[in-house]
């Protein structure tokens, strides 16, 4: 059992063969994939994916990229698509992106604030996106009181994994854990307790070995579950159970079994 807790099925890279990427998802093993929203318009393509496929849960949010392009309207939207919608089971990608600066610090950090504040408000998880600012991301997160969600596609060192964990929240590792020269993820891999790790492909992005230059998908978490276990000496499968548990804790996803 894998659960792909951060994958993006909604883009557009998937339109060609969505279908048959969600269909091998579950042939491979994979019960769960939380496809996640990064402005309103894919919010909502998620969301559809979402009440469609019995296997998709969904997040809505605002990635900071769209900072600059995002106002209270776009919040009130989000806000209603959560309260009429069961299968949203976190808000996010929300965050900060330091190194591609796609939208500038200051309306990156304001918007932050408000879905922070947004994600408390609405009692959910938040997924956070931080790409070179892990210390202004940590503030934040401080400051908001928000003490349940995952930090994805983690990008620091052990030393903000412990920060990280010390809130409350979950390290997610990416696809990049397989490379050779990923030597810091692979550290806070082999560090950070399998009770505080989750997986993510991020699909289309941050494909694995071995099929590294490729469009990735959720079926290829497998790769990461591995590298994981070789890394920590252990079976894939312990890897798989354990980030799978946490993810269906965070996102309060219960299996058919134990349902009812
Ligand atoms: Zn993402």
């Amino acid at each position: 059992m894998f659960i792909d807790s951060h994958a993006h099925l909604e883009m557009k890279e998937f339109n060609a063969d969505r279908e048959e990427v969600i269909n091998r998802a579950g042939r491979e093993g994979v019960n769960f994939i939380i496809t996640v929203g990064t402005n309103l318009k894919l919010s909502l393509k998620a969301v559809t994916l979402a009440d469609k496929y019995e296997n998709i849960y969904a997040t809505v949010g605002v990635h900071p990229h769209d900072a600059a392009k995002t106002n209270q309207n776009t919040l009130d939207d989000l806000k209603n698509l959560v309260k009429t919608h069961k299968k949203i089971v976190a808000y996010g990608e929300i965050g900060l992106d330091f190194f591609r600066n796609i939208s500038p610090q200051e309306k990156q950090l304001e918007l932050f604030g408000l879905q922070l504040e947004l994600a408390k408000e609405l009692n959910l998880p938040v997924v956070i996106h931080d790409r070179e600012a892990h210390r202004q991301s940590l503030e934040a997160v401080q400051a908001s009181g928000v003490r349940s969600g995952v930090f994805h596609c983690f990008s620091g060192d052990y030393n903000m994994a412990k920060k990280c964990m010390d809130l409350g929240f979950y390290i997610s590792i990416p696809g990049t854990v397989t490379f050779d020269k990923s030597k810091t993820i692979q550290d806070v891999a082999a560090r950070v307790p399998l009770s505080s790790m989750l997986l993510e492909t991020d699909a289309p992005y941050l494909t694995p070995v071995p099929h590294r230059g490729k469009r990735n998908e959720p079926s290829f978490i497998v790769h990461t579950a591995k590298k994981v276990a070789e890394i920590k000496k252990i079976t894939w499968d312990e890897v798989a159970r354990e980030t799978s548990i946490n993810a269906m804790n965070l996102f309060g996803i219960k299996t058919p079994a134990s349902a009812g």
